[in-house]
């Protein structure tokens, strides 16, 4: 950034020097511009020493972080939190420190992503926050940023590069949350896992908390696994048609389904629904979605880990405006050092998530997450306390 910022504001000087200077390719010219020479010099110095006032103020700007921008680089918006809490929350963020926000979004194409990280580069980002489509693909741009003196912050889902601070909730904690709450209701059965996209980590953390809890289950034969698939882009109708396999496979003999967030258990209940099994089947997910919340006062969904993802997006774009302002990694406040699974040592921020079932659908009311008329949309009264 500084760097960048340094050579436009020579850029800006030389484009003042040359406009007092004037044309001095002609010989006339030239002479005139001798003869006015000392004006110039003048001039210059006049100039050099706005120049240094700009650089003071420059300085100043950066202090209070209103000269850096913060680009984002979206993978898409098909979930509901990132257009609904996350940005609104970075973008906050950006405002309180006086800093703009420019973004892009990838359409869920992974070359797409690539593109948008460089082209956030030459709008002027000095700092970059990747929610990423594919956290291998995304490397070369990650290494690309950080070597053109671009800090980037891994938001969310996993990018295995140490030069990137990591923000994100527990991932793994999440899995084994979802996982608890089933196996309570559905100590022995067979268990169905509806698991992310294959080329997002969080996917594999969230699987891998998941079996945490239920391996011993597994093991003792008390929980039988009867079904098992990625879901691509997290899509809820691919986890819907995924589910139905699933169902037709084992004559509708299914006892609980752990997916992984509340998009795809929403296809989920969709299938169990068209069996006539919704509300008997407990389903788990994530993020505090409006209609997966709304579907646990229903009855039809028994848990969604509920990220604040309000509190992520809030800390994604502090720690982008420190790093903007050339806070080293290591400087940045409440970090944590997360092993990966390839071995890394990043420097990460974890939040923790809270499971959210028609026990304490109170904590997301009072968070104002969601109103009340939402979660009770369509409810029967008195079926869960919040809705009486
Ligand atoms: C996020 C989830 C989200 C999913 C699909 C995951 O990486 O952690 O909160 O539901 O992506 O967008």
């Amino acid at each position: 950034m500084h760097k960048r910022r340094f050579l436009a504001m020579f850029a800006l000087l030389a484009v003042t020097v040359a406009a007092c200077g004037g044309n001095t390719n002609t010989a006339t010219e030239s002479e005139e511009t001798e003869a006015t020479g000392e004006e110039t010099e003048e001039a210059a110095e006049e100039t050099e020493a706005t120049g240094e006032e700009t650089e003071e103020a420059a300085e100043e700007t950066e202090a209070s972080g209103e000269a850096v921008t913060i680009g984002v680089s979206w993978n898409n918006y098909n979930e509901e939190r990132w257009a609904k809490s996350d940005e609104p929350a970075i973008q906050a963020a950006l405002d309180e420190a006086g800093a703009s926000y420019i973004s892009s979004d990838a359409g869920s194409s992974e070359t797409q992503q690539l593109a948008d990280v460089e082209n956030l580069i030459s709008q002027g980002a000095d700092a970059i926050i990747i929610l990423a489509q594919d956290g291998t693909a995304i490397l070369p741009a990650v290494q690309s940023a950080i070597e053109q003196g671009v800090p980037v912050v891994a938001y969310d889902r996993l990018i295995e590069d140490a030069g990137a601070l990591y923000i994100t909730f527990d991932n793994v904690e999440v899995g084994r949350m979802q996982a608890s709450v089933i196996q309570e209701l559905v100590p022995e059965g067979n268990y169905v896992f509806i698991k992310g996209n294959q080329a997002d980590a969080n996917a594999d953390f969230l699987r891998g908390g998941q079996e945490e809890v239920l391996q011993e289950a597994l093991d003792a034969g008390d929980i039988v696994n009867v079904g098992e698939s990625y879901t691509d882009n997290w899509d809820p109708a691919i986890a819907q048609r995924n589910m139905e396999q699933i169902l037709i496979q084992n004559d509708n003999d299914v006892d609980a389904v752990v997916a992984s967030n509340d998009g795809t258990a929403g296809g989920v209940v969709a299938a169990l629904e068209a069996q006539g099994l919704a509300g008997e089947v407990p389903v788990s997910g994530q993020d505090g979605d409006a209609a997966a919340l709304n579907r646990i006062a229903l009855g039809t969904q028994s848990v969604s880990v509920w990220k604040d993802a309000r509190e992520l997006g809030r800390a994604a774009g502090e720690a982008a405006v420190l790093l903007a302002q050339g806070t080293p990694l290591e400087e940045i406040p409440n970090t944590v050092t997360f092993e990966s699974p390839d071995g890394n040592e990043l420097i990460s921020i974890l939040l923790e998530p809270i499971p959210i079932t028609e026990d304490n659908l109170d904590v997301v009311i009072d968070a104002e997450w969601i109103t009340q008329e939402e979660v009770c949309q369509g409810v029967p009264a008195g079926r869960v306390a919040v809705c009486p």
